[in-house]
């Protein structure tokens, strides 16, 4: 099994380590990465996330804070925020945490954030750039998964891609990276969604096959073609007899995939960290770009 597994963690370590090199170099040269994370609200998913990236980032000798910010804080405040944050030089990258409370418009608050410090990719500015294959930097959770492909020399080139899901974070901009024209890409690219009539005749002529809907295990042997390779990034909670009362699992059936593919992401411990060691690489790739 060990022979199938795409290590995200391993992976990520091995970009972490270069990282914190690069965050050195940068400091000696009187520059320090900089990243603020902006929480509204109490959701405790997203205090976890945030205080992960917080730890990962003083790990890598970063600068990083919180702004957490009231569940009732009105959009003109987080607005404010922004402005400060936007033009503050020792803040490279800028990162509001979603969802927002309903009352704050999110378009117009991704909007708001300086394209250069847009380390999330959200922008429409970088989103165009992305498309039209000269991106600024690349959205989190699709780059760790071109990071990822890279590292165990998985061919792109000519293969099919099919993307479950059309999300902003993953599946739309994970099927515009894969169908561009260069060394980690060359896909032909199928996506299919919540109003695909039959997603199983999509995902088995799929040789590389991202499920990123949030249904748990969701994708059986049988929807699978042989020797697929699987990224899986759904996070999903089922309930469990253990002491938190529930575990994660992805939107694939990894036991029962498992002898039929070539590769596949574990979750956890897939794609999961590499999300959020691609966050500190574009913040350092900020860093080192506007100084
Ligand atoms: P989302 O809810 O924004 O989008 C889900 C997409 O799946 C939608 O486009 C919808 O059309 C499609 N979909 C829903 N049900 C479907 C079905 N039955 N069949 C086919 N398509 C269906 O979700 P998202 O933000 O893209 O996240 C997807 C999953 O990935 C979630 O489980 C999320 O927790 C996880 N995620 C993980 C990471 C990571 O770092 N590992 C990062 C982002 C998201």
């Amino acid at each position: 099994m060990q022979e199938k597994l795409i290590d995200g963690k391993l992976v990520s370590a091995h970009l972490r380590e270069k990282l914190t090199k690069e965050v050195k170099e940068l400091k000696a040269s009187g520059i320090t990465p900089g990243l603020v994370v902006i929480l509204v609200g109490e959701d405790p998913a997203s205090q976890v996330y945030v205080r992960n990236k917080e730890r990962a980032s003083r790990r890598l000798g970063m600068n990083s804070g919180t702004i957490q910010l009231p569940a009732g804080t009105d959009e003109r405040e987080l607005l404010s925020q922004i402005d400060r944050l936007n033009n503050d030089p020792a803040c490279h990258g800028i990162l509001v945490q979603l969802p927002l409370p309903a009352h704050i418009n999110e378009k117009k608050v991704l909007m708001h954030i300086r394209p250069e410090k847009d380390v999330d990719c959200f922008h429409p500015q970088n989103v165009g750039k992305l498309v039209a294959g000269d991106p600024y930097v690349l959205p989190c959770t699709p780059a760790g998964i071109l990071e990822m492909l890279k590292f165990y020399k998985i061919q792109t080139a000519g293969r099919h891609a099919v993307i479950a899901g059309r999300s902003n974070i993953v599946g739309k901009p994970m099927a515009n990276l894969l169908v561009q024209k260069n060394d980690t890409a060359n896909c032909t690219v199928t996506v299919v969604h919540s109003r695909t009539p039959d997603i199983a005749a999509f995902s088995r002529s799929a040789d590389i096959l991202i499920a990123a809907i949030g249904k748990p295990r969701f994708f059986k042997a049988d929807m699978i073609k042989e020797g697929a390779v699987v990224i899986d990034v759904g996070i999903n909670r089922i309930g469990a007899d253990n002491e938190k009362g529930y575990r994660l699992v992805g939107d694939v059936d990894f036991d029962d995939v498992l002898p039929k593919v070539s590769m596949i992401t574990p979750v956890p411990g897939g794609v999961g960290p590499m999300t959020i060691t691609m966050l500190l690489f574009n913040t350092v790739t900020v860093a080192r770009h506007t100084n």
